[in-house]
């Protein structure tokens, strides 16, 4: 029986490839053929601590595990129960289509899914590429392999046709930023939450980071304010979004990138703020960055980490701040992120985010380029940069 190739995270920091047998799905499940899966910030915290808790509470990591949850693929094989329970619009789903799979599956039974838009609360939640153990046939539950078996219950999404694959890779990333943006909006006239012509920071322009820079400017914001060390992913939100910068290295205080935000924002502060740094310890700074009465996202401080002080009367109640810690996406934002990155392709070059694409057998270089400064999105897989 033919083989596919799956690196292996077996213990932190140590990836190998190893061979499994091709697994054949029933009438519920289907078979992927990985295109490329892209390296999210998730991915580095596993790689690093092996096994950890994430974003939700149930969320521990066990190894062995093969990672990537970002995925897109082309349909191998699809059960016919599952060519039309997976899919969300259209007609069911063919062999030979282009998609993207969703991270996450949700059991629909608990409190929150019978509850709740989307799925970020689901209490039986798992997931590809982090929560699913590769120990366990038929194994390939992550989309740096080869291959990815897709189980009963997942949703999966087509990409548009004149889209690119590395346009399209970048889908997961975009809908968390739908998804939390989508949580920001009131009525755009109180001025509550994020309106279209707001002023937004965004702390951290790594790939989710730059995902939120272009949100914002498919979704109106008058001002976008990047903050990082890399001079490399300031130049790309700078060139891509028309982002102001704040480079860590020539504002190196807290107060003095406190005084560079209000300086540019008329002495108020930013509107709405967007944490996506990985390290909590930002969220205090996040917070002074924001005006009275302003919006802070939540997005990047996915893994555990030191507890970090805010003060409660001053930043919080003073403030009237809304802050929305996101730890997903709702699944219905993966169609409507690719959506709205086709009908802006002409004027914004998503695939400018894919720096970097490396084939199944080198995913521990992957992901130590993806952890580097210069890299943006890293792919592992067999599509083109
Ligand atoms: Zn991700
Ligand atoms: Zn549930």
């Amino acid at each position: 029986m033919e083989k596919v190739i799956a690196p292996v995270l077996y213990a932190p920091r140590k990836i190998r490839a190893e061979t499994f047998p091709t697994p054949s799905p029933g009438e519920r499940e289907a078979l992927v053929r990985m295109l490329g899966a892209a390296i999210c910030g998730t991915d580095k915290h596993v790689f690093q601590e092996g096994e950890i808790r994430l974003g939700l509470p149930g969320d521990v990591v066990s190894l062995p595990i093969i990672l990537g949850h970002e995925n897109l693929a082309v349909i191998e094989k699809i059960g016919k129960r599952a060519a039309g329970e997976m899919v969300t619009e259209g007609q069911p789903l063919e062999e030979g289509e282009r998609v993207v799979v969703s991270a996450d599956i949700v059991c629909r039974e608990c409190y929150y899914c019978k509850n709740f838009y989307g799925y970020p609360w689901c209490l039986n939640h798992r997931s590809y590429g982090d929560v699913i153990s590769c120990k366990d046939p038929p194994h390939l539950f992550g989309g740096y392999a080869e291959k990815m078996f897709v189980l009963p219950g997942t949703f999966i999404f087509r990409v548009p046709k004149r889209m690119s694959d590395a346009a399209a890779v970048l889908t997961e990333q975009m809908a968390v930023a739908y998804g939390a943006f989508g949580r920001a909006f009131q009525n755009p006239n109180s001025k509550e939450g994020y309106s279209p012509s707001d002023t937004v920071v965004v702390q951290g322009v790594g790939p989710l980071g730059m995902c939120n820079v272009l949100m914002a400017k498919m979704l109106g914001a008058s001002k976008i304010i990047a903050i990082d060390r890399s001079e490399f992913r300031l130049r790309l939100a700078k060139r891509l979004a028309g982002a102001r910068t704040i480079n860590l290295d020539d504002y190196p205080k807290q107060e003095e990138r406190v005084d560079a935000v209000m300086h540019m924002t008329d002495g108020i502060g930013a509107d709405t703020v967007v944490e996506c740094t990985g390290f909590p310890g930002i969220v205090p700074e996040g917070l002074d960055l924001m005006r009275n009465g302003g919006t802070y996202l939540v997005e990047g401080a996915y893994a555990e980490d030191k507890p970090t002080t805010i003060s409660p009367s001053r930043q919080i109640l003073a403030k009237n701040a809304r802050i929305i810690g996101v730890s997903g996406m709702p699944y219905q934002a993966y169609a409507r992120a690719l959506t709205m990155m086709d009908s802006f392709s002409s004027t914004i070059p998503f695939e400018k985010l894919v720096t970097h694409v490396f084939g199944q057998e080198e995913a521990q270089e992957a992901v130590e380029t993806s952890m580097g400064m210069d890299s943006m999105k890293v792919v592992v897989g067999r599509m083109k940069a």
